[in-house]
């Protein structure tokens, strides 16, 4: 049953029609609330001061209580924002094995961040205006392959 509701469910669809055959529908969604008081997980303390509390992200199995993937959106996000979020769980599922290059600033965080962005440069592919065709360029030239490492090919 699909219990989520917008003002989340356009942009959500949306990320997961630009993801399809990725099985990402399977994964479970928080919306609207603060997942540590749902007690879904009990970590805080984000980068740049932010919250985990009020922050898009992703709770891998070995954080959430019921040891489920779970994206988190505490406030209504932009599809860009929830498909950097499935890259997350993209990256567990195959085992946080592949290090990429960092595409953008905030992909310079750490592997995991630069991961996720790089898996969102790919969905969005090289027919993007200004940066975001740059980083495609960036990614396309230091991991030609990364097309078959997010389908798990390789
Ligand atoms: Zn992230």
């Amino acid at each position: 049953m699909n219990r989520i509701q917008q003002p989340w469910a356009e942009d959500i669809a949306v990320a997961l029609a630009q993801t399809a055959g990725f099985g990402f529908e399977s994964l479970d969604f928080l919306c609207g609330t603060d997942p540590v008081y749902a007690g879904l997980h009990r970590f805080e303390d984000m980068t740049f001061g932010r919250s985990y509390r009020s922050s898009a992200h992703c709770s891998h199995r070995h954080q959430s209580s019921d040891a489920r993937t779970t994206i988190v959106l505490p406030t209504p996000q932009h599809w860009t924002v929830v498909v950097h979020e499935l890259g997350h769980a993209l990256d567990e599922r195959q085992g946080w094995r592949w290090t990429l290059p960092p595409v953008s600033e905030y992909a310079k965080v750490d592997r995991q961040e630069a991961f996720a962005e790089a898996f969102l440069t790919w969905v969005l592919g090289d027919g993007q205006p200004d940066s975001w065709a740059a980083r495609y360029d960036v990614l396309a030239r230091w991991e030609p392959d990364a097309g078959r490492i997010f389908a798990g090919l390789v």
